[in-house]
């Protein structure tokens, strides 16, 4: 199979308005022109060096999402051009990208990432962290960042009941962030799961943008 019709069997299993993000982690650049080129547009990196590499060779219309854990350090170059963050966990990781975003005079899109597996993370807020961090005022005082829903990943593992109860337990945090904190705004809308194994079930649960690397480029 082809990248492109890779792409295109994805598509098929899609419901309308749900995102594919394809994950190009340690993907080269020709491989991820392929994908460019079958009208793909958004991209997702877990590294903010290979992320840099890959931006400056790629065409500008590209949307790069970060997926993996950001470190405040390195937010200040991919502040300039980032669409997405994805992972954000702590009130620290978004004052520091509320003040890049600043910097280069942007409002820059995050998710709140949400530990939902039971493996063992050092990455993710739990519930009581994210309302400890939504309780604070400061976090609504941004203005150069614009919190625009949850991201979490499952279980590694077969069993498809777990993996679906941990999905179905974001969407829940999602709706319930929602009524608590964001009524009203539009801007609060994204489910960002699901991945090459279980984003069928994630896409039953409610998601609205699926990163999948795997199923798209082949396994790493
Ligand atoms: C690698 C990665 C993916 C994609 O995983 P695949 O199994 O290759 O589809 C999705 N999300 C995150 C956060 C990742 O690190």
């Amino acid at each position: 199979m082809t990248i492109s019709e890779n792409l295109q069997y994805i598509h098929s299993q899609l419901p309308d308005g749900v995102q594919l993000i394809a994950v190009s982690k340690t993907k080269g650049v020709d491989v991820i022109r392929e994908a460019y080129d079958s009208g793909q547009r958004h991209f997702g990196e877990n590294k903010v060096q290979e992320l840099l590499a890959k931006y400056q060779q790629l065409p500008d219309d590209v949307h790069w999402h970060f997926i993996g854990h950001l470190q405040t350090n390195k937010v200040s170059q991919i502040a300039p051009f980032i669409s997405l963050i994805h992972g954000v966990d702590s009130l620290k990781l978004l004052r520091v990208i509320n003040r890049e975003a600043e910097r280069c005079n942007r409002i820059i899109p995050v998710l709140l990432e949400f530990h939902i597996a039971k493996e063992e993370s050092k990455f993710g807020l739990s519930w009581e962290a994210a309302e400890e961090m939504l309780k604070n005022p400061e976090t609504f005082q941004m203005r150069n960042v614009l919190i625009s829903g949850v991201m979490g990943m499952a279980t590694f593992t077969e069993e498809q009941e777990i993996v679906r109860s941990e999905f179905e337990q974001l969407a829940i945090y999602f709706r319930t962030l929602k009524e608590q904190y964001f009524q009203g705004q539009q801007h609060f809308c994204e489910i960002s799961m699901g991945m090459s194994d279980d984003f069928p079930i994630a896409v039953q649960s409610g998601s609205t943008m699926v990163r999948i690397g795997g199923k798209i480029f082949g396994s790493r």
